[in-house]
């Protein structure tokens, strides 16, 4: 089963909006409270805590703040949750430390599973239920493939004071089409990488085709940071000392919001672009095994901080995952095929296309021009990988086994997907624990016996 998530906007009226706004307070409110136990935790017990922890201390939570029994819990722990990913990707050195997060800015909450709200729609329009609110809300919005919805997200965008129901609905996968009655074709095959210098390299067997960074992403950042600077001249509110925002201040922030909103349509239009164009055109394609996370991943030493830093900014700026997910489902949809290699046992970017000998030297990644010094083979390095990719699916790269099984390949639409972090899991996982300590308290009072 495939996810996919659409967005529709919401439209309440003045009792339901307070109840709204009301509820956002209070999942906003948990959230730093989370921070704030996280932090403390650390400085004075030096203890990390757990999303678990946080999660099972909920119910003694709303013992104490009684206004938090009317929520639906499991978007409370959804809320919880997002605290632990916040953490989590500070560890891998995605992003900054958590910070307190201002009611100003908070923008909404979670409902994790089918439970706990209802939408009325078949995809076009109509009406969202949330049982903990007991509100109904009119909803606006269209999308081409509807299925069964799964999780809610309620989004508040404050500068221009918009309600929005993110929806991921579940859509059956379909199966690939192939065969004789399918105009779809074998033949048709392309293997692509993601870079940094071009976003993106493509081979079909016969020729390559670069694909650039967008330029006009950059440019709209550039106007970005220009009007920011503006921005930080003008006198800002200050809570604490009750300063008000000046007119000029508020002109310009608005400007500011609209920049950024321009950046990632300008982005995710190109992608959508991109991809739509590649799936019409092939009917299989062939990848590796991306890892964002370790390539993104802060650098321990201070040599080469910066470099790295560069290199994290150009990869989630093209955003590659997002890239990826369109270009798959998009073939997927039509019942072509994803080829997902596996980088380490094929070693694409290391491998000689010609006669298949793996250059150790060519895994740093400022060689950009390989020369094989088996068979003399010249190739720039984002071509060479792609061209060993081709190969790889079509049976035909030499110093490697013949069959697609043994070098360790999956094709998207046979592998079962993980459900990483889901609350399913994680309520299992709680099972799991509250066991353990059931266990202890059993043999504990055995043992005092015995002394
Ligand atoms: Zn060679």
């Amino acid at each position: 089963m495939a996810n996919r998530r659409h967005t529709f906007r919401l439209y309440p009226n003045k009792t339901q909006e307070k109840k709204l706004l009301e509820t956002r307070r209070l999942h906003c409110y948990l959230y730093n409270a989370c921070i704030a136990d996280r932090n403390y935790e650390y400085r004075v017990n030096k203890k990390s805590i757990t999303y678990l922890d946080q999660q099972n201390c909920l119910p003694e939570f709303k013992e104490c703040w009684v206004e938090y029994k009317e929520l639906h819990s499991q978007s409370l722990q959804a809320t919880v949750k997002r605290v632990d990913f916040a953490f989590n990707s500070f560890f891998l050195g995605i992003r900054k430390r958590p910070k307190f997060q201002s009611i100003r800015k908070y923008s909404g909450w979670t409902y994790p599973a089918k439970s706990g709200w209802k939408a009325h729609t078949n995809g076009k329009h109509g009406a969202l239920t949330l049982n903990d609110l007991r509100i109904n809300l009119r909803m606006r919005g269209k999308t081409k493939t509807w299925g069964v919805p799964t999780t809610l997200t309620i989004v508040y965008r404050p500068t221009k004071r918009e309600w929005y129901a993110s929806i991921t609905v579940n859509i059956p996968d379909v199966t690939p089409k192939f065969g004789a009655e399918s105009d779809l074709e074998y033949k048709s095959m392309v293997a692509y990488d993601l870079g940094c210098a071009t976003a993106l390299t493509l081979y079909n067997g016969t020729e390559f085709e670069e694909l650039e960074n967008p330029r006009f992403t950059q440019k709209t950042e550039e106007k970005i940071k220009k009007q920011s600077k503006k921005l930080r001249r003008k006198r800002s509110p200050n809570h604490k000392k009750k300063i008000k925002a000046s007119n000029r201040w508020r002109k310009n922030r608005k400007k500011v919001s609209q920049l950024q909103k321009k950046c990632a349509n300008q982005r995710k239009n190109w992608q959508h672009q991109v991809t739509s164009e590649i799936a019409s055109r092939y009917d299989i394609g062939v990848t590796e095994k991306l890892n964002i996370k370790g390539m993104t991943r802060k650098t321990k030493t201070s040599k080469g901080h910066k470099q790295k830093a560069g290199l994290n900014k150009s990869l989630l700026s093209v955003g590659f995952g997002e890239l990826n997910k369109m270009l798959t489902y998009k073939i997927e949809e039509k019942g072509g095929l994803m080829i997902i290699l596996d980088t380490k046992k094929i070693k694409p970017s290391q491998r000689c296309p010609e006669c298949g000998h793996v250059h150790k030297e060519w895994a740093n990644l400022s060689n950009r021009y390989h020369i094989c010094d088996n068979c003399g083979f010249e190739i720039p390095r984002d071509k060479g990988s792609v061209m060993v990719m081709y190969n790889v699916a079509n049976n035909k790269q030499k110093g490697l086994g013949t069959s697609l099984s043994k070098c360790g390949c999956l094709s998207s639409t046979s592998t079962n997907r993980k459900h990483t972090g889901s609350m399913k899991q994680l309520g299992q996982m709680k099972h799991q624990k509250f066991q353990l300590k059931e266990g202890v308290v059993l043999e504990t009072p055995s043992s005092y016996e015995a002394g």
